[in-house]
């Protein structure tokens, strides 16, 4: 599948809209749609279901230590400015950027790649925001004209090296920036913070700052003690919670996969030190499984354990759930959701105060007057473990997934396009979206083969008795085979059609949108058969 097939699919039949359109956009920000906002939701619930209230916490789950209880939370976007301090973020939560002089162009510096190249004596980068393959034909073309060159004397470049990533080059003098014309227009690499600001209060003062949340987890570490003191829970346990999240991307790109504003599901499960390595390893398989069980089933999703040098100073262990979107070079995967161990280091920093490594300990890290820089809470965020008469800091395991990477991937995952037999029996080019029926926006669609001899009143009767169990929709406008194609293009698993035959015996047929196969079914047995149906798919 190409990836502008899909997005022109999502635009066409209201999945994906880009913000502020009819202004001409806003880049990083997208919309839903009336069938979007249905998938996404579905995905959310699934998640909330299957992680949260759906939680059996008198059995202990396959792989799991022992049984654990999971409870949720919904926290605002807006806290406290310290928290970003403490946590870290204010600090440390920023990417380099470097600009344009030439183009004006804003990128993130390492993002760009590029290649040396010598032509008559003169030695030259040649750079590129693509990747692979894409990266590689660029900077060709890109060498040819500024050496003046025709393709077919492409033999006379010299290329010293394979695609780099542009911080291993020193001399920016001699880099050709991505869509430059002449050499050393890109500044020194800047520090960007990804935080949006903004001001609480009436007065934008520096007083008055605070941030929208980057994440969602801190909201969760705050209540921390909330939860503990208001409910039974014990620990082990987790805490789940789904909410929007703002980062002010340099680049955002790919569709909905690098957004500034996008949607986040996110468990802190509190465990014991001494069994935080088994829950790391019980946590890791557990989502891995949620997305093959919704259908992410094939060689595009992967787990991939971190190497020790990619892992944050504070992680003991962190592994990606990847998938491999379209967009991306063949063999690279995309990231959609991270599980990291993350030890203490979240409420020690929101007891004590912002943390640094030394060695291999976590300090409070101290400003020039040797005072703690970021002060924590100074509350004790302990647990006393009745059973064991135990007080100590719990361990953390964090799964961190966005809501619109998974929506993207289980939207490329379903994309299909095949063959099937018109009305007339010749063959008709079909797109169709394969949901997991858990996941599909329209779970049946109900139809009157022609407008009259009683077909409409007899289609609203079985519309009626499904519509209060699931998401129906009734179409009576067109051919038969554009009201299929139009389901099909929605993703709805199951279509129900009300024709002469169904004058006669009381029956109607069920087309299953995967296998175009169909059967009839008595009308007062449709809903417990669409039920059925859904039911055992999602077993
Ligand atoms: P990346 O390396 O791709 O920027 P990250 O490692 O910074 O991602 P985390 O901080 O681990 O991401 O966030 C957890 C999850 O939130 C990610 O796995 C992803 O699904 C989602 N997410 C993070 N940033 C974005 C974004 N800009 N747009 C959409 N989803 C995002």
């Amino acid at each position: 599948m190409q990836m502008d097939q899909l997005v022109s699919l999502c635009k066409r039949r209201g999945f994906l809209f880009q913000s502020s359109e009819i202004y001409g956009g806003i880049n990083g920000f997208w919309d839903y749609g009336p069938l979007g906002v249905e998938l996404k939701r579905n995905i959310k619930e699934a998640w909330w279901r299957d992680m949260v209230t759906g939680h059996d916490e008198l059995s202990v789950p396959e792989g799991a230590p022992e049984a654990y209880e999971m409870t949720g939370l919904d926290t605002t976007i807006i806290t406290h400015p310290q928290v970003w301090k403490c946590s870290g973020h204010y600090d440390l939560f920023h990417d380099f950027m470097v600009d344009c002089r030439e183009t004006k162009g804003r990128y993130r510096y390492d993002q760009i790649v590029g290649r040396w190249v010598a032509y008559q004596g003169k030695r030259i980068v040649v750079t590129s925001t693509a990747s692979g393959a894409e990266a590689m034909e660029q900077t060709e073309r890109r060498a040819l004209k500024f050496f003046k060159l025709r393709a077919k004397d492409a033999d006379r470049l010299d290329w010293q090296s394979g695609l780099m990533p542009l911080p291993t080059i020193d001399d920016f003098q001699v880099v050709l920036a991505p869509e430059a014309k002449s050499l050393g227009t890109l500044t020194e690499p800047r520090e960007f913070n990804l935080m949006f600001k903004t001001y609480v209060g009436p007065l934008a003062g520096e007083d008055n700052v605070a941030f929208l949340r980057p994440e969602t987890a801190q909201g969760i570490f705050l209540n921390f003690k909330n939860v503990v003191d208001s409910t039974r829970v014990k620990i082990p346990f987790g805490i789940g919670q789904i909410g929007k999240s703002f980062r002010n991307e340099i680049t955002p790109r790919n569709f909905t996969f690098r957004s500034r504003e996008f949607e986040q599901m996110e468990i802190e499960f509190f465990c014991h030190p001494g069994s935080s390595s088994a829950w790391y390893q019980f946590w890791r398989e557990r989502r891995f499984r949620w997305y093959v069980d919704l259908g992410l089933a094939g060689e595009r999703l992967r787990l991939r354990e971190h190497d020790a040098d990619e892992l944050s100073h504070y992680s003991c262990g962190t592994a990606d759930i990847e998938y491999a979107f379209p967009f991306l070079p063949a063999g690279q995967f995309g990231e959609l959701e991270g599980v990291a161990h993350r030890g203490d280091f979240d409420l020690r920093s929101h007891s004590e105060g912002k943390l640094v490594r030394e060695g291999d300990r976590l300090v409070v890290e101290k400003g020039p007057d040797g005072k703690p820089k970021y002060r924590g809470s100074g509350k004790d965020l302990r647990y006393f473990d009745d059973a064991r008469r135990e007080r100590f800091l719990p361990h953390v395991i964090e799964p961190s997934a966005g809501a619109d990477r998974a929506t993207l991937a289980f939207l490329c995952e379903a994309y299909q396009e095949d063959e099937v037999p018109d009305e007339k029996g010749n063959p008709r080019h079909r797109v169709f979206l394969k949901f997991h029926p858990r996941l599909a926006p329209i779970k049946a669609a109900v139809f009157p083969l022609v407008n009259r001899d009683q077909m409409p009143e007899l289609a609203e009767r079985i519309y009626k008795e499904l519509k209060p169990h699931f998401s129906v929709f009734f179409d009576a406008k067109g051919s038969i085979g554009r009201r299929y194609a139009r389901q099909d293009e929605a993703g709805t698993p199951f279509c129900i059609t009300v024709d002469s035959q169904t004058l006669e015996d009381q029956t109607v047929t069920i087309r299953d949108r995967d296998s175009l196969r169909q059967w009839r079914v008595k009308i007062e047995q449709c809903a417990a058969e669409i039920r059925q149906r859904l039911k055992s798919a999602s077993s």
